[in-house]
């Protein structure tokens, strides 16, 4: 069959995982193809996940900052403050555009081949095409990479319409803001779409199953202190509380909740719901049993630490294998494997130095372990804690919320782990992934000269009282 193409790899999905190790591979030398079954490349990140989320965070923020009377403390007066939902949604948008078009822009630069069509591994070197009028196009490939990604969870009885009961994909474009607004899971994407939405206006209540929110591995005292600080916003919070059901009639949806343990049954009436409670691997029709490829008992692609399936050359990364659902793991899982099959090097990522964030007002950030986790592990550790309320730039722009937590190791004064809140904390965080990744001591980076007035010296004075038991501006 002389028409089928021949490549080095082939990238079955263009999400952050996906496109990246594309391009990365096409930089290596080899012949890479990238197949995607949706318009535009770049996955849920830059479609409906990371891009589109962040532009109505912020430009959400704005607004409520005009609306409350924020910016009239600051002796900014507007008068007749309003939304304007449809170039608020098109802001969102262009930048949506803007970004996957790039990735066609880059694929073009890197000479990566982008193939529109839905892939399958129809034999091992293989993957056929399905193209959306029906034919089918066949890719002979010495490697195939499976960054296919992840969907919502599914609500079992409560269906989802993208309208009135809506994932997170609804949710970045509904039609006009809620009056009221009923989230179920008060983990990153609750948190972050709820609040765009409360600021705009809607009512909203966060139904969480757990004690506390912000999902796993979030430091307790920052998750207490974070919902404090969201309830002052306005953000109603159910802990401890299940959804049962959920039912529609006409424009206003019941939603029956109970204690986590039973008992306490309540009805919550709004007229939207947000089903958020997680995301699962997506794995659908992809001729995986055909080849031998191994899912795990949730549903994710096992891999070996070179990212290679049960299947040899297979490979698979990002939301569809173990670990956390984060653009940026995928991405770096991409790049390593790819060069792995590249240069033969063995792969490695230090998934302890894999920072989280939660792009709220404040930003809530964290990297490494939690005193919870450290407690549970044995490990003897130190507290360095420097509040906002003390950092000049925070106090001089009226930003005093929060606070820097670094955990350092009793006995060597090594970085274990950094937790964060305040309006800069996914940037913070960033310093702490570097400090950790050279296995820094808490006395190291106190020592590092921090440029004055900002942010970063509250990192720096959290250290300096880890190391040394005090701080200098608190
Ligand atoms: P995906 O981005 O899901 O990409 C997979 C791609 O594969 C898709 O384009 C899909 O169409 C394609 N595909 C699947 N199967 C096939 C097939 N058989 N043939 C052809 N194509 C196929 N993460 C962060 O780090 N920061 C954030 O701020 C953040 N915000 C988020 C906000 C929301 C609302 C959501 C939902 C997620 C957010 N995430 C965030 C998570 C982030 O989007 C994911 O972790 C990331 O997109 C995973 O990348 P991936 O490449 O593994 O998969
Ligand atoms: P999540 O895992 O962060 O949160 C889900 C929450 O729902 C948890 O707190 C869980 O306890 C709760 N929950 C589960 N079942 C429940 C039930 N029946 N009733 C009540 N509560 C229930 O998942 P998510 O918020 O849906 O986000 C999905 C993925 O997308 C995550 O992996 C996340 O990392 C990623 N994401 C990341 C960002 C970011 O990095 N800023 C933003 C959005 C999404």
């Amino acid at each position: 069959s002389g028409g089928e193409q021949q490549f080095d790899l082939v990238v079955i999905g263009s999400g952050p995982g996906g496109y990246v190790a594309a391009i990365k591979a096409a930089q290596l030398g080899l012949k890479t193809a990238c197949v995607e079954k949706s318009a535009t490349y770049g996955g849920t990140c830059l479609n409906v996940g990371c891009i589109p989320s962040k532009a109505m965070l912020h430009n959400s923020h704005l607004y409520h900052l005009a609306q409350h009377g924020e910016l009239k403390k600051r002796g900014i007066e507007v008068q007749n403050v309003a939304l304007n939902l449809p170039v608020f949604m098109k802001q969102k948008d262009d930048a949506v555009k803007g970004l996957t078009a790039g990735v066609a822009y880059l694929f073009k630069s890197n000479k990566v081949t982008g193939i529109r069509g839905y892939g399958s591994v129809s034999a091992p070197g293989q993957v056929t095409v399905k193209k959306d009028d029906g034919s089918n196009e066949v890719l002979k490939a010495k490697n195939i990479l499976l960054a296919v990604g992840s969907e919502v969870t599914p609500f079992p009885g409560i269906d989802i319409d993208e309208e009135a009961i809506v994932s997170s994909t609804g949710a970045l474009s509904l039609k006009q803001v809620p009056k009221k607004m009923v989230l179920i899971g008060a983990g990153v994407i609750g948190l972050e779409l709820g609040s765009v939405w409360s600021r705009l206006g809607a009512e909203v209540t966060c139904v969480e199953y757990l004690s506390h929110i912000g999902g796993v591995g979030i430091d307790m005292e920052v998750s207490k202190a974070f919902q404090k600080i969201l309830a002052k916003q306005g953000l109603k919070f159910k802990l401890d509380t299940k959804v049962i059901g959920a039912q529609k009639s006409g424009g206003n949806i019941s939603v029956n909740v109970e204690g986590a343990k039973g008992g306490n049954n309540e009805t919550l009436d709004c007229d939207t719901v947000l089903v958020c409670i997680g995301r699962r691997p997506f794995t659908k029709d992809l001729g995986l049993e055909g080849v031998g490829v191994k899912l795990d008992q949730r549903g994710r692609i096992e891999v070996d630490k070179n990212f290679q399936t049960s299947c040899k050359g297979v490979y698979a990364i990002g939301d569809c294998i173990q670990g956390p659902m984060l653009a940026h793991k995928a991405e770096d899982e991409g790049i390593i494997c790819v060069e792995g099959i590249a240069t033969g090097h063995e792969p490695h990522i230090d998934y302890n130095c894999v920072p989280s964030v939660i792009y709220t007002f404040p930003e809530v950030s964290w990297i490494g372990k939690s005193e919870e986790q450290l407690k549970q592990e044995g490990v003897k550790f130190k507290v360095g804690k420097f509040p906002m309320a003390a950092n000049s730039r925070a106090k001089t722009i009226n930003e005093p919320e929060g606070f820097v937590k670094v955990l350092a190791d009793a006995k060597t004064d090594r970085i274990l782990g950094v937790h964060i809140i305040n309006s800069v904390a996914g940037e913070l965080i960033n310093e702490a992934a570097l400090a950790m990744e050279y296995g820094a001591s808490s006395e190291d980076v106190a020592r590092v000269c921090h440029a004055h007035p900002t942010w970063s010296e509250s990192f720096k004075e959290a250290n300096l009282h880890a190391s040394f038991g005090k701080a200098i501006n608190f």
